[in-house]
Protein backbone atom coordinates (compact mmCIF):
# COMPACT_ATOMS: atom_id res chain seq x y z
CA UNK A 1 0.00 0.00 0.00
CA UNK A 2 1.30 3.23 -0.98
CA UNK A 3 0.27 6.82 -0.18
CA UNK A 4 -0.33 8.74 -3.67
CA UNK A 5 -0.61 12.79 -3.66
CA UNK A 6 -2.90 13.34 -6.95
CA UNK A 7 -3.07 17.17 -8.04
CA UNK A 8 -6.13 17.96 -10.35
CA UNK A 9 -5.06 21.50 -12.55
CA UNK A 10 -7.90 23.45 -13.65
CA UNK A 11 -9.09 21.66 -17.10
CA UNK A 12 -9.30 18.58 -15.20
CA UNK A 13 -11.84 19.97 -13.36
CA UNK A 14 -13.29 22.33 -15.45
CA UNK A 15 -17.00 21.33 -15.45
CA UNK A 16 -19.38 19.33 -12.87
CA UNK A 17 -18.96 15.84 -15.10
CA UNK A 18 -15.28 16.48 -15.09
CA UNK A 19 -15.40 16.69 -11.05
CA UNK A 20 -17.31 13.56 -11.12
CA UNK A 21 -14.93 11.50 -13.18
CA UNK A 22 -11.79 12.46 -11.13
CA UNK A 23 -13.76 11.32 -8.53
CA UNK A 24 -14.24 8.03 -9.90
CA UNK A 25 -10.21 8.30 -11.24
CA UNK A 26 -9.63 8.62 -7.29
CA UNK A 27 -11.89 5.34 -6.31
CA UNK A 28 -9.49 3.49 -9.03
CA UNK A 29 -6.71 4.44 -7.13
CA UNK A 30 -7.93 3.78 -3.85
CA UNK A 31 -9.15 0.64 -5.07
CA UNK A 32 -5.48 -0.48 -5.71
CA UNK A 33 -5.44 -0.24 -1.92
CA UNK A 34 -3.67 3.16 -1.85
CA UNK A 35 -3.90 6.00 0.29
CA UNK A 36 -4.93 9.28 -1.57
CA UNK A 37 -4.25 13.16 -1.10
CA UNK A 38 -5.88 15.51 -3.19
CA UNK A 39 -5.04 19.00 -4.36
CA UNK A 40 -7.39 20.28 -6.64
CA UNK A 41 -6.96 23.83 -8.82
CA UNK A 42 -9.71 25.95 -9.10
CA UNK A 43 -12.24 25.12 -12.72
CA UNK A 44 -10.38 26.36 -15.47
CA UNK A 45 -11.25 30.02 -16.43
CA UNK A 46 -12.33 30.57 -12.70
CA UNK A 47 -9.00 32.20 -11.59
CA UNK A 48 -8.96 34.66 -14.43
CA UNK A 49 -12.42 35.26 -13.55
CA UNK A 50 -11.83 36.21 -10.15
CA UNK A 51 -8.59 38.49 -11.34
CA UNK A 52 -11.19 40.43 -13.98
CA UNK A 53 -13.97 41.03 -11.51
CA UNK A 54 -11.25 42.26 -8.74
CA UNK A 55 -9.51 44.23 -12.09
CA UNK A 56 -12.99 46.02 -12.89
CA UNK A 57 -13.29 47.60 -9.53
CA UNK A 58 -9.40 48.82 -9.53
CA UNK A 59 -6.22 48.85 -10.79
CA UNK A 60 -4.79 48.08 -7.49
CA UNK A 61 -6.65 45.73 -5.64
CA UNK A 62 -5.11 45.53 -1.81
CA UNK A 63 -3.15 42.56 -2.10
CA UNK A 64 -4.86 41.15 1.09
CA UNK A 65 -8.01 40.96 0.04
CA UNK A 66 -7.18 39.63 -4.03
CA UNK A 67 -5.43 36.97 -2.40
CA UNK A 68 -9.06 36.33 -0.27
CA UNK A 69 -10.49 36.67 -3.96
CA UNK A 70 -8.96 34.44 -5.41
CA UNK A 71 -8.43 31.92 -3.01
CA UNK A 72 -12.33 31.10 -3.39
CA UNK A 73 -11.82 29.40 -6.94
CA UNK A 74 -10.28 26.33 -4.86
CA UNK A 75 -12.88 26.60 -2.21
CA UNK A 76 -15.78 25.57 -4.61
CA UNK A 77 -13.73 22.45 -6.04
CA UNK A 78 -12.38 21.29 -2.87
CA UNK A 79 -16.40 20.97 -1.47
CA UNK A 80 -17.70 19.69 -5.03
CA UNK A 81 -14.82 16.88 -5.47
CA UNK A 82 -15.69 15.55 -1.61
CA UNK A 83 -19.50 15.39 -2.78
CA UNK A 84 -18.72 13.47 -5.83
CA UNK A 85 -17.02 11.39 -3.66
CA UNK A 86 -19.62 11.29 -0.66
CA UNK A 87 -22.32 10.58 -3.55
CA UNK A 88 -20.31 7.36 -4.94
CA UNK A 89 -20.06 6.12 -1.44
CA UNK A 90 -16.18 7.05 -0.60
CA UNK A 91 -15.86 8.67 2.61
CA UNK A 92 -13.70 12.28 2.01
CA UNK A 93 -12.88 15.52 3.51
CA UNK A 94 -12.26 19.07 2.37
CA UNK A 95 -9.70 21.29 3.50
CA UNK A 96 -8.61 24.80 2.63
CA UNK A 97 -5.11 25.83 2.95
CA UNK A 98 -6.19 27.75 6.75
CA UNK A 99 -7.72 24.37 8.15
CA UNK A 100 -4.86 22.53 7.24
CA UNK A 101 -2.76 25.19 8.09
CA UNK A 102 -0.45 25.47 5.11
CA UNK A 103 1.72 27.85 6.68
CA UNK A 104 3.28 30.71 4.11
CA UNK A 105 5.03 33.91 4.25
CA UNK A 106 3.03 37.01 3.61
CA UNK A 107 3.70 37.50 0.24
CA UNK A 108 0.74 38.25 -0.82
CA UNK A 109 -0.17 36.71 -4.37
CA UNK A 110 3.62 35.20 -4.33
CA UNK A 111 3.75 33.32 -0.54
CA UNK A 112 5.96 30.82 -0.04
CA UNK A 113 4.85 27.88 1.78
CA UNK A 114 6.62 27.70 5.17
CA UNK A 115 5.50 24.23 7.29
CA UNK A 116 2.69 22.45 6.38
CA UNK A 117 0.95 21.09 9.72
CA UNK A 118 -0.12 16.83 8.66
CA UNK A 119 -2.05 15.75 12.01
CA UNK A 120 -5.68 16.17 10.94
CA UNK A 121 -4.89 14.92 7.43
CA UNK A 122 -2.81 11.64 8.88
CA UNK A 123 -5.97 11.49 10.76
CA UNK A 124 -8.60 11.20 8.78
CA UNK A 125 -5.90 8.67 6.25
CA UNK A 126 -6.26 6.44 9.20
CA UNK A 127 -10.00 6.49 9.01
CA UNK A 128 -9.82 5.94 5.49
CA UNK A 129 -10.86 8.57 4.14
CA UNK A 130 -9.45 10.65 0.95
CA UNK A 131 -8.58 14.28 2.17
CA UNK A 132 -8.78 16.96 -0.32
CA UNK A 133 -7.19 19.89 -0.18
CA UNK A 134 -7.49 23.19 -1.58
CA UNK A 135 -4.56 24.45 -4.41
CA UNK A 136 -2.88 27.29 -3.91
CA UNK A 137 -3.19 28.74 -0.88
CA UNK A 138 -2.10 28.93 2.78
CA UNK A 139 -2.11 31.15 5.74
CA UNK A 140 0.27 33.14 7.49
CA UNK A 141 1.08 33.99 10.96
CA UNK A 142 -1.35 36.75 11.23
CA UNK A 143 -3.85 34.78 9.78
CA UNK A 144 -4.09 36.05 6.57
CA UNK A 145 -5.14 34.10 3.56
CA UNK A 146 -2.22 33.90 1.06
CA UNK A 147 -1.98 32.20 -2.49
CA UNK A 148 0.94 30.88 -4.10
CA UNK A 149 1.43 32.52 -7.87
CA UNK A 150 0.16 31.53 -10.73
CA UNK A 151 0.06 27.51 -11.22
CA UNK A 152 0.51 27.59 -7.40
CA UNK A 153 -1.46 24.34 -6.84
CA UNK A 154 1.78 22.06 -8.26
CA UNK A 155 3.61 23.30 -5.39
CA UNK A 156 0.84 22.54 -2.62
CA UNK A 157 0.94 19.37 -4.10
CA UNK A 158 4.71 18.86 -3.74
CA UNK A 159 4.99 20.33 -0.80
CA UNK A 160 2.42 18.03 0.79
CA UNK A 161 3.49 14.69 -0.81
CA UNK A 162 7.51 16.22 0.91
CA UNK A 163 5.93 16.52 4.21
CA UNK A 164 3.47 13.55 3.88
CA UNK A 165 6.52 11.41 2.89
CA UNK A 166 4.60 10.27 -0.05
CA UNK A 167 5.41 7.93 -2.54
CA UNK A 168 4.90 9.77 -5.58
CA UNK A 169 3.17 13.20 -6.20
CA UNK A 170 1.30 12.64 -9.70
CA UNK A 171 0.44 15.68 -11.45
CA UNK A 172 -2.88 14.96 -13.56
CA UNK A 173 -3.28 17.92 -16.62
CA UNK A 174 -4.50 18.31 -19.81
CA UNK A 175 -1.17 16.79 -21.77
CA UNK A 176 -0.47 13.21 -21.11
CA UNK A 177 3.21 14.07 -19.79
CA UNK A 178 6.29 16.77 -20.32
CA UNK A 179 6.92 17.69 -23.52
CA UNK A 180 10.28 18.42 -25.55
CA UNK A 181 8.26 21.42 -26.03
CA UNK A 182 4.47 22.93 -25.81
CA UNK A 183 2.53 20.37 -27.73
CA UNK A 184 0.14 22.97 -28.15
CA UNK A 185 2.28 24.71 -29.93
CA UNK A 186 4.17 22.55 -32.39
CA UNK A 187 2.40 18.83 -32.83
CA UNK A 188 5.23 17.27 -33.57
CA UNK A 189 6.59 17.74 -29.80
CA UNK A 190 7.18 14.34 -28.58
CA UNK A 191 6.49 13.24 -25.17
CA UNK A 192 9.57 12.64 -23.04
CA UNK A 193 9.37 9.33 -20.26
CA UNK A 194 11.22 10.61 -17.83
CA UNK A 195 13.31 14.24 -17.52
CA UNK A 196 15.58 15.61 -14.88
CA UNK A 197 14.80 17.40 -12.04
CA UNK A 198 17.36 20.14 -13.42
CA UNK A 199 15.71 20.14 -16.98
CA UNK A 200 12.57 20.52 -15.95
CA UNK A 201 13.66 23.38 -13.51
CA UNK A 202 14.76 25.46 -16.63
CA UNK A 203 12.06 24.60 -18.93
CA UNK A 204 9.94 26.05 -15.95
CA UNK A 205 12.20 28.73 -15.58
CA UNK A 206 12.07 29.96 -18.77
CA UNK A 207 8.71 29.44 -20.17
CA UNK A 208 7.41 25.92 -19.64
CA UNK A 209 4.33 26.15 -17.71
CA UNK A 210 3.36 22.64 -17.36
CA UNK A 211 4.51 22.71 -13.86
CA UNK A 212 5.45 25.54 -11.64
CA UNK A 213 8.90 26.56 -10.72
CA UNK A 214 8.48 26.10 -7.23
CA UNK A 215 7.01 22.55 -7.62
CA UNK A 216 9.71 21.39 -9.59
CA UNK A 217 12.26 23.21 -6.85
CA UNK A 218 10.94 21.51 -3.73
CA UNK A 219 10.56 17.97 -5.59
CA UNK A 220 14.25 17.70 -6.59
CA UNK A 221 15.02 19.30 -2.72
CA UNK A 222 12.82 16.81 -0.63
CA UNK A 223 13.45 13.99 -3.96
CA UNK A 224 9.71 13.85 -4.12
CA UNK A 225 9.13 11.30 -7.24
CA UNK A 226 7.17 13.77 -9.39
CA UNK A 227 5.08 12.69 -12.45
CA UNK A 228 2.98 14.52 -14.97
CA UNK A 229 -0.18 13.02 -16.64
CA UNK A 230 -3.16 13.13 -18.00
CA UNK A 231 -6.47 12.90 -16.02
CA UNK A 232 -8.25 12.34 -19.64
CA UNK A 233 -6.65 9.50 -21.13
CA UNK A 234 -4.85 6.66 -19.77
CA UNK A 235 -1.07 6.61 -19.62
CA UNK A 236 2.57 6.44 -17.29
CA UNK A 237 3.28 10.36 -18.03
CA UNK A 238 6.52 11.50 -17.61
CA UNK A 239 8.55 10.79 -14.52
CA UNK A 240 10.96 13.88 -13.17
CA UNK A 241 13.45 12.21 -11.46
CA UNK A 242 17.01 12.52 -10.32
CA UNK A 243 19.49 12.94 -13.03
CA UNK A 244 21.97 9.62 -12.21
CA UNK A 245 18.29 7.82 -12.57
CA UNK A 246 17.86 8.69 -15.94
CA UNK A 247 19.41 6.38 -18.18
CA UNK A 248 20.35 7.52 -21.84
CA UNK A 249 19.93 11.14 -21.39
CA UNK A 250 19.97 12.89 -24.93
CA UNK A 251 21.86 15.98 -25.31
CA UNK A 252 18.89 18.51 -25.98
CA UNK A 253 15.38 17.53 -23.77
CA UNK A 254 13.29 20.42 -24.97
CA UNK A 255 12.69 23.83 -25.86
CA UNK A 256 11.02 26.29 -23.85
CA UNK A 257 9.53 29.53 -24.79
CA UNK A 258 8.33 32.63 -23.21
CA UNK A 259 6.52 35.77 -25.00
CA UNK A 260 6.23 37.64 -21.82
CA UNK A 261 9.43 39.49 -22.11
CA UNK A 262 10.17 43.00 -23.23
CA UNK A 263 13.18 44.65 -24.37
CA UNK A 264 14.71 47.89 -23.67
CA UNK A 265 17.73 49.82 -25.00
CA UNK A 266 19.51 52.83 -23.30
CA UNK A 267 21.75 54.42 -26.07
CA UNK A 268 24.87 55.97 -25.78
CA UNK A 269 25.75 56.28 -22.40
CA UNK A 270 28.79 56.68 -21.28
CA UNK A 271 31.58 53.80 -21.22
CA UNK A 272 32.98 53.58 -17.52
CA UNK A 273 32.75 51.88 -14.40
CA UNK A 274 29.79 52.10 -12.35
CA UNK A 275 27.28 52.90 -15.07
CA UNK A 276 25.93 50.04 -15.50
CA UNK A 277 24.65 50.02 -11.46
CA UNK A 278 23.73 53.56 -12.41
CA UNK A 279 21.13 52.20 -14.63
CA UNK A 280 20.04 48.53 -13.10
CA UNK A 281 19.54 49.78 -9.46
CA UNK A 282 16.52 52.36 -9.82
CA UNK A 283 15.52 49.13 -12.47
CA UNK A 284 16.15 47.02 -8.72
CA UNK A 285 14.53 49.48 -6.71
CA UNK A 286 11.28 50.04 -8.86
CA UNK A 287 11.19 46.16 -8.01
CA UNK A 288 11.29 45.22 -11.36
CA UNK A 289 13.37 41.63 -12.17
CA UNK A 290 15.69 41.98 -14.70
CA UNK A 291 16.65 39.12 -17.16
CA UNK A 292 18.99 39.26 -20.08
CA UNK A 293 21.49 42.02 -20.07
CA UNK A 294 23.80 42.92 -23.17
CA UNK A 295 26.22 45.99 -23.67
CA UNK A 296 27.88 47.24 -27.08
CA UNK A 297 30.87 49.52 -27.39
CA UNK A 298 30.53 52.34 -29.94
CA UNK A 299 33.06 52.56 -32.43
CA UNK A 300 34.90 54.97 -30.53
CA UNK A 301 35.10 53.40 -27.23
CA UNK A 302 33.78 56.28 -25.60
CA UNK A 303 30.29 55.57 -25.51
CA UNK A 304 28.20 52.00 -24.78
CA UNK A 305 24.61 51.14 -25.58
CA UNK A 306 23.54 48.74 -22.78
CA UNK A 307 19.94 46.64 -23.17
CA UNK A 308 18.18 44.36 -21.14
CA UNK A 309 14.74 42.31 -21.12
CA UNK A 310 12.11 42.56 -18.36
CA UNK A 311 8.65 40.86 -18.01
CA UNK A 312 5.85 42.84 -20.55
CA UNK A 313 4.05 43.55 -16.99
CA UNK A 314 7.03 45.53 -15.76
CA UNK A 315 7.69 47.49 -19.56
CA UNK A 316 6.35 50.88 -18.97
CA UNK A 317 7.66 50.96 -15.19
CA UNK A 318 11.02 50.03 -16.71
CA UNK A 319 10.65 52.41 -19.54
CA UNK A 320 10.02 55.44 -17.21
CA UNK A 321 13.06 54.69 -14.92
CA UNK A 322 15.32 54.32 -18.28
CA UNK A 323 14.42 57.89 -19.11
CA UNK A 324 14.83 59.35 -16.09
CA UNK A 325 18.31 57.56 -15.72
CA UNK A 326 19.02 58.85 -19.65
CA UNK A 327 18.43 62.06 -18.33
CA UNK A 328 20.99 62.06 -15.65
CA UNK A 329 23.50 60.04 -17.66
CA UNK A 330 23.10 62.52 -20.41
CA UNK A 331 22.52 59.38 -22.90
CA UNK A 332 20.85 59.90 -26.49
CA UNK A 333 17.90 58.23 -26.59
CA UNK A 334 15.75 55.35 -24.32
CA UNK A 335 14.10 53.19 -27.07
CA UNK A 336 11.89 49.68 -26.02
CA UNK A 337 10.19 46.57 -27.68
CA UNK A 338 7.40 44.24 -26.42
CA UNK A 339 7.36 42.03 -29.61
CA UNK A 340 9.80 40.05 -28.64
CA UNK A 341 10.35 36.30 -27.73
CA UNK A 342 12.37 34.02 -26.18
CA UNK A 343 13.37 30.95 -27.01
CA UNK A 344 15.41 28.18 -24.95
CA UNK A 345 17.35 25.11 -25.58
CA UNK A 346 17.81 22.81 -22.43
CA UNK A 347 19.70 20.11 -22.02
CA UNK A 348 22.60 18.68 -19.09
CA UNK A 349 23.84 17.40 -22.19
CA UNK A 350 25.41 20.58 -23.18
CA UNK A 351 27.92 19.97 -20.07
CA UNK A 352 30.02 17.81 -22.06
CA UNK A 353 29.27 18.63 -25.74
CA UNK A 354 30.84 21.58 -27.46
CA UNK A 355 29.26 23.43 -30.64
CA UNK A 356 25.28 23.23 -29.52
CA UNK A 357 25.31 27.28 -29.57
CA UNK A 358 27.03 27.21 -32.79
CA UNK A 359 24.11 24.30 -34.33
CA UNK A 360 21.50 26.28 -32.94
CA UNK A 361 22.20 29.86 -34.31
CA UNK A 362 22.69 27.92 -37.86
CA UNK A 363 19.28 26.58 -37.61
CA UNK A 364 17.68 29.87 -37.10
CA UNK A 365 20.07 32.11 -39.65
CA UNK A 366 18.83 29.07 -41.94
CA UNK A 367 15.14 30.51 -41.77
CA UNK A 368 16.48 34.47 -41.66
CA UNK A 369 15.68 34.50 -38.39
CA UNK A 370 17.81 37.63 -36.31
CA UNK A 371 18.92 36.90 -32.72
CA UNK A 372 18.61 39.75 -31.12
CA UNK A 373 20.22 38.57 -27.73
CA UNK A 374 22.14 35.48 -26.42
CA UNK A 375 22.29 33.94 -23.06
CA UNK A 376 24.01 31.10 -21.73
CA UNK A 377 24.36 28.71 -18.51
CA UNK A 378 25.83 25.36 -18.16
CA UNK A 379 22.84 23.80 -19.44
CA UNK A 380 20.91 26.33 -21.12
CA UNK A 381 21.06 28.42 -24.84
CA UNK A 382 18.52 31.20 -25.01
CA UNK A 383 18.02 33.86 -27.72
CA UNK A 384 15.76 36.24 -28.19
CA UNK A 385 13.93 36.72 -31.22
CA UNK A 386 10.94 38.97 -33.04
CA UNK A 387 8.17 37.35 -31.72
CA UNK A 388 6.67 36.82 -35.32
CA UNK A 389 9.59 34.47 -35.41
CA UNK A 390 9.24 32.50 -32.64
CA UNK A 391 6.65 29.48 -34.03
CA UNK A 392 8.94 28.91 -37.06
CA UNK A 393 12.25 29.32 -34.99
CA UNK A 394 10.74 26.59 -32.54
CA UNK A 395 10.12 24.03 -35.20
CA UNK A 396 13.74 25.06 -37.00
CA UNK A 397 15.60 24.11 -33.79
CA UNK A 398 12.81 21.01 -32.66
CA UNK A 399 14.03 19.57 -36.33
CA UNK A 400 17.81 20.39 -36.33
CA UNK A 401 18.19 18.44 -32.94
CA UNK A 402 16.18 15.54 -33.73
CA UNK A 403 13.85 16.33 -30.77
CA UNK A 404 11.28 13.97 -32.64
CA UNK A 405 13.20 10.96 -33.39
CA UNK A 406 15.61 11.05 -30.31
CA UNK A 407 14.61 7.92 -27.69
CA UNK A 408 15.05 9.16 -24.48
CA UNK A 409 13.95 6.09 -21.61
P1 LIG B 1 -3.23 22.76 -15.26
O1 LIG B 1 -4.41 23.66 -15.32
O2 LIG B 1 -3.58 21.32 -15.27
O3 LIG B 1 -2.27 23.13 -14.16
P2 LIG B 1 -1.50 24.10 -17.17
O4 LIG B 1 -2.21 24.84 -18.26
O5 LIG B 1 -0.96 24.88 -16.04
O6 LIG B 1 -2.48 22.95 -16.66
O7 LIG B 1 -0.30 23.22 -17.79
C1 LIG B 1 -0.53 22.36 -18.87
C2 LIG B 1 -0.17 23.05 -20.18
O8 LIG B 1 1.23 23.30 -20.21
C3 LIG B 1 -0.41 22.23 -21.41
O9 LIG B 1 -1.74 22.35 -21.86
C4 LIG B 1 0.60 22.78 -22.42
O10 LIG B 1 0.01 23.66 -23.33
C5 LIG B 1 1.57 23.58 -21.55
N1 LIG B 1 2.98 23.24 -21.80
C6 LIG B 1 3.97 24.14 -22.01
N2 LIG B 1 5.14 23.52 -22.22
C7 LIG B 1 4.91 22.20 -22.15
C8 LIG B 1 5.73 21.04 -22.28
N3 LIG B 1 7.05 21.13 -22.54
N4 LIG B 1 5.16 19.82 -22.15
C9 LIG B 1 3.83 19.71 -21.87
N5 LIG B 1 3.00 20.77 -21.74
C10 LIG B 1 3.51 22.01 -21.88
N1 LIG C 1 -5.99 28.41 -9.83
C1 LIG C 1 -4.64 28.92 -9.81
C2 LIG C 1 -4.25 29.44 -11.19
O1 LIG C 1 -5.06 29.41 -12.10
C3 LIG C 1 -3.66 27.93 -9.30
C4 LIG C 1 -3.47 26.70 -10.16
O2 LIG C 1 -4.31 26.37 -11.00
O3 LIG C 1 -2.46 26.03 -9.97
O4 LIG C 1 -3.16 29.91 -11.37
MG1 LIG D 1 -0.77 24.60 -13.96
Amino acid sequence: MALIVQKYGGTSVGSTERIIAVAEKIMATRAQGHDVVVVVSAMSGDTNRLIDLAKSITDRPKDCEFDVLLATGEQVTISLLSMALHSAGCPARSYTGTQVRILTDSAHTKARILDIDDKAIRADLTTGKVVVVAGFQGVDEQGNITTLGRGGSDTTAVALAAVLKADECQIYTDVDGVYTTDPRVVSEARRLDKICFEEMLEMASLGSKVLQIRAVEFASKYNVPLRVLSSFVEGTGTLIAPEDEIMEQALISGIAFNRDEAKLTILGVPNEPGIASQILAPIADANIEVDMIIQNLGADNSTADFTFTVHNNDYKNAFAVLENCAKSLNAKDVTGDTRIAKISLVGVGMRSHAGIASSMFTALSDESINIQMISTSEIKISVVVDEKYLELGIRALHTAFNLEKTEVK
